[in-house]
C-alpha cells in the first residue's frame, strides 16, 4: 500500500495571553492552511475555536490565534509564515469591550441608547479586524449591535463601491466572517471617497437616519449600539468626512488606531463628550499591497456572483434592452462657479444624476440596481437615497441592436430598471 501523502502538521503550545500569527500564501495555486484546537481555548478575532475541527483558510488569509488561558494548536500545510507573539494589544481592545459593554449596562438601566463607535485610522492598522473583534465580543455576551462598514475600497459586508449596515446576530464565523443576511447597502460607486465626497457624506447621514430609525423601535438595537469601520484616508477631505460621520451618528466613542496626530485632531474638533480613545495596532496586521487590495475587491464581486466556500451560486446571463433600463452616474464633473447655472451649487452637481448613454465602454462595469420605484422624472429625485437590491456586471454591448449582455444573481427580468453605475469593472474570467 502506498501511503496517503498527507499535509506538514506543526503543532503549536501557546501560553496564556499570546497569540499564533499565520498567513497562507497567495495566489491560486497555494494550498490551504487546516487549523485545528488540540486542547485549552483559543479565539479567531473574537470567535472561538471549536475543539477537534479542523478550519480551512485559503490563499492570502492572514490570521491570529489568540488564547486567553493557554491551548495547543495544529497547523496542517505549509503557511507562509507562522510564529508566535507575546506582545499582542488584546488586553486592550478586552477593556475597551468591556468599558464599551458597562455603557450598554447603563444604557439599558436608564433607558438610553447605547455606544455608538467609531473605529479610524490610516490603512493597514486593523480597523475591520478591531470591528470584527467589538462585535463578536458584543455578541457573545448577547447583546445585537450594528456594524456599520463606510470604508468603500474593502467593504467587509457588500461588494466594493458601496456602504452598509448590518445587523449582528451572532458571532463571526471563524473562516468566513459575519453572515451576511438583508444587510443595508447604498450605491457610492467607487473606492474611494475622495471620488465624490458630498454623496460620501451624503450617503454617511443616510445609514446614520435609518440605524436611528431603527433604534426607535428596537430596544435590543438601540442598547447593542454600533460600531463604524471607516476608510483610511485621514487627512484633508477624509478627515472632514470622520468628523462628518461622527456628528451624523452622534457617537460616543472614537477608536483611533496607530495614530496620534489624527486622535490630537480628533479631541480638539469633536465635542468634548465625546470619547476619543488612542489605541495601539497589533504588531500582527499585515500591509496589503495596491494589488493584493485589487485582488480582494475582485474576489468580493466574484463572491457576490459565485458564491464561495461550500456554497456555489449560480449566476445567469441575458440580454437587456437599453430601451428597458435607465443607466445613471452620480455626479456630473465639476465645473467653474462662474458656470454653474444661476442658484445652482457644486454640491448640487455632485449629487446630480447624470443619464448615461449605453455604449461599448459599459462593458465590464459592475451597475447597482437601485430599489427606487421606477417612474419618470419625480422619482429621480430619490434614487441618490434609495438602497440597492442588487449588482449586475455588463458583460457585452451591441449598439447596432441596442441590447447589452449582463450577469446577474437572478434570473431575468430586473427587478427594477434604474441602473447606477460605478466606477469599478469586473471581468468574469470563470
Ligand atoms: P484597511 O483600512 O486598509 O482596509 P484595516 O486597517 O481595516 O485595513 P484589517 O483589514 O483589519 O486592516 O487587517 C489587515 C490584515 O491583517 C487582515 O488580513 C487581517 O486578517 C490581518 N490581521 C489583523 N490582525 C492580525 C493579527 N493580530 N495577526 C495576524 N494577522 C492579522
Amino acid at each position: 500500500d502506498v501511503p496517503v501523502p498527507g499535509k506538514v502538521s506543526t503543532r503549536f503550545d501557546l501560553e496564556k495571553e499570546t497569540e499564533l500569527r499565520f498567513e497562507v500564501e497567495a495566489g491560486e495555486a497555494a494550498e490551504q492552511v487546516e487549523l485545528e484546537l488540540l486542547t485549552g481555548m483559543g479565539e479567531v478575532f473574537g470567535s472561538e475555536l471549536n475543539r477537534n475541527k479542523k478550519y480551512t483558510f485559503g490563499p492570502g488569509s492572514k490570521i491570529a490565534v489568540f488564547t486567553w488561558q493557554g491551548c495547543s494548536v495544529n497547523l496542517y500545510g505549509k503557511p507562509e509564515v507562522a510564529y508566535v507573539s507575546k506582545d499582542t494589544p488584546m488586553l486592550l481592545y478586552l477593556n475597551t469591550h468591556a468599558a464599551l459593554e458597562q455603557m450598554r449596562k447603563q444604557a439599558e438601566r436608564d433607558n438610553e441608547r447605547g455606544p455608538r463607535v467609531m473605529v479610524v485610522g490610516p490603512t493597514d492598522v486593523g480597523k475591520s479586524t478591531v470591528c470584527r473583534l467589538l462585535l463578536s465580543y458584543a455578541v457573545r455576551v448577547g447583546r445585537r449591535p450594528t456594524l456599520v462598514e463606510l470604508d468603500v475600497g474593502q467593504s467587509g459586508v457588500s461588494v466594493p463601491g458601496t456602504v452598509s449596515a448590518l445587523c449582528i446576530e451572532r458571532p463571526a464565523d471563524v473562516e468566513e466572517g459575519f453572515s451576511v443576511q438583508a444587510p443595508l447597502v447604498y450605491h457610492f460607486g467607487s473606492t474611494t471617497p475622495g471620488t465624490n465626497i458630498k454623496l460620501y457624506n451624503k450617503l454617511t447621514s443616510c445609514l446614520a437616519e435609518v440605524f436611528s430609525q431603527r433604534c426607535e423601535g428596537n430596544r435590543k438595537a438601540s442598547v447593542g449600539g454600533c460600531i463604524i469601520n471607516t476608510c483610511g484616508w485621514v487627512k484633508g477631505s477624509g478627515y472632514q468626512a470622520l468628523v462628518h460621520c461622527a456628528s451624523a451618528f452622534e457617537v460616543d466613542v472614537v477608536l483611533v488606531l496607530d495614530h496620534e496626530r489624527l486622535y490630537n485632531e480628533l479631541k480638539r474638533d469633536l465635542p468634548h463628550f465625546v470619547r476619543v480613545v488612542l489605541l495601539p495596532k497589533s504588531g500582527g496586521v499585515v500591509e496589503r499591497s495596491k494589488e493584493c487590495r485589487r485582488d480582494t475587491r475582485d474576489e468580493k464581486i466574484r463572491e457576490y456572483f459565485y458564491g464561495f466556500r461550500g456554497l456555489t451560486f449560480y449566476p445567469f446571463s441575458y440580454e437587456v434592452r437599453f430601451a428597458d433600463v435607465r443607466i445613471y452616474k452620480i455626479g456630473a464633473p465639476s465645473i467653474p462657479d462662474s458656470c454653474l447655472p444661476l442658484g445652482m451649487s457644486q454640491d448640487d452637481t455632485q449629487l446630480k444624476l447624470v443619464p448615461v448613454t449605453p455604449g461599448r465602454d459599459l462593458t465590464y462595469h459592475v451597475l447597482s440596481v437601485s430599489s427606487a420605484e421606477d417612474g419618470e422624472e419625480g422619482a429621480r429625485k430619490g434614487i441618490v437615497e434609495s438602497p440597492v437590491c442588487g449588482f449586475i456586471v455588463v458583460t457585452n454591448v451591441d449598439t447596432q441592436t441596442q441590447v447589452m449582455k449582463v450577469l446577474s444573481p437572478a434570473p431575468r427580468p430586473l427587478p427594477r430598471h434604474t441602473l447606477l453605475i460605478m466606477d469599478i469593472r469586473f471581468m468574469d474570467m470563470k
